[in-house]
């Protein structure tokens, strides 16, 4: 089985590279942001209380997301009824961990389902990039988030505070790797299927 954390601050390509990953691998995609968002559009008392953070740019409490991929690990535990076609290859989390907080619950989450994570993957952007491609989105996202440069700039810097040590985290474990996130989208896919292809080997 193989779990793969994508990592990198927003828009650095985690959601693009992740589209081609699930393909390629056979994974469930969980993303946070993704759920937090389906939260606020379903109105519940949850994505109301969690689109007041996002709409400033903080993340959102811990349990909170936990409790989401939690969850949604739950669902998607493999019955023995399923025929192995259907058997998911493993997992793709995006846009979590972003604290090490995080990374120490989603450690012992998925110790309970008797897997582990196999490697994170951060895609590097400098904030400049990063900013024009946000912008970019935000014309036609519709995400309030990606429409303004402050509360872009106050993302990446929310990324740069908070999130950064958790790539220390993983590199501690020896399951770190960085991979240049601005080129085209074919050469940076191939680059992070290298070195998930060497991490699933080791
Ligand atoms: P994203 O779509 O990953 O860029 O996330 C959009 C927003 O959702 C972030 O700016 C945070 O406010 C919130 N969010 C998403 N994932 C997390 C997470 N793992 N921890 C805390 N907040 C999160």
């Amino acid at each position: 089985m193989l779990n793969l954390v994508l990592f990198g601050p927003p828009g650095a390509g985690k959601g693009t590279q992740s589209e081609y990953l699930i393909k390629k691998y056979n994974l469930v995609h969980l993303s946070t942001g993704d759920l937090l968002r389906s939260q606020i559009a379903a109105g519940t008392e949850l994505g109301l209380r969690a689109k007041q953070l996002m709409d400033q740019g903080i993340l959102v409490p811990d349990e909170v997301v936990i409790g989401m991929i939690e969850s949604k690990l739950h669902e998607n535990q493999t019955p023995a009824t399923q025929s192995d076609a259907s058997l998911t290859g493993g997992f793709i989390f995006d846009g979590f961990p972003r604290t090490v907080p995080q990374a120490v619950a989603l450690d012992q989450l998925l110790g309970t389902h008797n897997t582990k994570i196999t490697i994170m993957i951060a895609l590097v952007v400098d904030s400049e990039e990063l900013t024009r491609r946000l912008l970019l989105r935000g014309q036609t996202s519709g995400r309030p988030d990606d429409q303004n440069e402050e509360l872009i700039r106050r993302r990446v810097k929310e990324y740069n505070d908070k999130t950064a040590p958790v790539a220390d985290y993983y590199s501690q474990q020896g399951k770190f790797a960085a991979i240049d996130g601005i080129g085209e989208i074919d050469t940076i896919f191939k680059e992070i299927c290298h070195q998930i292809d060497e991490a699933v080997e080791r």
